[in-house]
């Protein structure tokens, strides 16, 4: 017997998703985003059941390399671009594209003189990767004069608070100052982030950039994936352990910070934050115990969980208790974790056992 712990991982979900989005942007290309490890999915995986999309999207050059090992000729953009100058030939021999975002990835690219597939990246106001716009200009003049550029340059920016209401930097004043910044330029534009795909028509550009809505779930508080028919691809289960009675008063867990409040039936789940669920689950955080609705009780440990078993009399050890997916969405568990989806989908840990379906 080995420990019932599992993410399963829905493949033609991914593929259904990318379908939606291209219902939503049918003008633009798409540049497919598996970053960590396919948003914890498995970077493979998740390229294979992408490989409709136009290109990937990732953040350093050992994820690239990944997708070339498993064979796969897409296009491969490094979102961080290169940090060193070892990297350069590499990047130049795998047909990779670089975002350049910084001088001194400027002058890494001056000193090697091999030209390579560029994304000019414009900061317009999220202040963490690319150029003030005022200095774009410039930058572009240096990169032509010196023929550093492989084919066209093209032109990024990135959205800070897309998937919020009235957020800041607006992202309408983003995607204003990057459009008139390159307006004259020619060469590919991309900003689209997913809160941009579903919320931002002004951004969907040449190309777009969407990551964790093709894993089905949305990067907004008050919409989940389902709602804009998107079908969340990874769910996470593990089974009943023991099954108790505690009675009224009695304590459950670390530091004892939970009491009951009647005599109550408990189940223990085989799953806690060595696999990924989070220490900072809330009391009263759903799951559900075959198929319905139950919630965790006191602190989440190493390896296990509490849940209610008040309304499951006939749950028993051997059931099945699923953490998130497609029944439970992980957009509902975050906010519960005090996280947002992202990091619960990248965290599922590698104790846990992968069924990619
Ligand atoms: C990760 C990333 C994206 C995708 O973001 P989602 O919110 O998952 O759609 C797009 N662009 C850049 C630059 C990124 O780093």
């Amino acid at each position: 017997m080995t420990r019932a712990t599992r993410a399963r991982i829905n493949t033609d979900a991914i593929r259904h998703n990318l379908t939606r989005v291209r219902e939503i942007a049918p003008d633009s290309r798409v540049m497919a985003c598996i970053k960590a490890n396919g948003y914890g999915h498995g970077l493979v995986d998740a390229a294979r059941a992408l490989k409709g999309a136009d290109a990937f999207a990732v953040a350093c050059l050992e994820e690239a390399l990944e997708i070339r090992s498993a064979g796969l000729s897409h296009p491969v953009i490094l979102l961080e671009g290169i940090h060193r100058a070892s990297e350069i030939p590499v990047v130049r021999d795998n047909g990779f594209e670089m975002v350049l975002h910084d001088p001194a990835q400027l002058a890494l690219l001056e000193s090697a003189g091999l030209p390579q597939k560029l994304w000019l990246k414009i900061d317009t106001g999220m202040h963490r990767l690319g150029f003030r716009p005022e200095d774009a200009p410039a930058i572009r003049e240096r990169v032509q004069r010196q023929g550093l550029a492989e084919g066209p340059l093209r032109y990024m920016t990135h959205l800070a608070s897309a998937d919020e209401k009235d957020g800041t930097p607006d992202p309408a004043g983003q995607i204003d100052r990057f459009l008139k910044l390159v307006q004259d330029w020619p060469g590919e534009r991309s900003i689209a982030n997913s809160a941009g795909v579903v919320d931002w028509p002004q951004s969907r550009q040449d190309w777009i950039r969407p990551g964790i809505i093709l894993y089905g779930v949305t990067p907004f508080t008050d919409r989940c994936g389902q709602d804009i028919g998107l079908k969340p691809a990874m769910t996470v289960s593990t089974e009943l352990i023991a099954v108790k009675w505690v009675e009224k008063g009695g304590r459950v867990g670390y530091g004892g910070g939970w009491s009951s409040p009647r005599d109550m039936r408990l189940g223990v789940a085989a799953i806690g934050y060595g696999d990924g669920y989070p220490w900072h689950v809330a009391n009263g955080t759903p799951v559900l115990v075959n198929g319905r609705l139950s919630r965790v009780i006191g602190r989440v440990s190493m390896d296990m969980i509490t849940v209610d078993l008040s309304d499951h009399p006939e749950a028993g050890v051997g059931d099945e208790v699923i953490l998130w997916g497609a029944d439970l969405p992980v957009e509902t568990v975050a906010r519960h974790a005090g996280t947002i989806p992202y990091e619960l989908l990248c965290g599922v840990t590698r104790r846990v056992k992968f069924d990619v379906e």
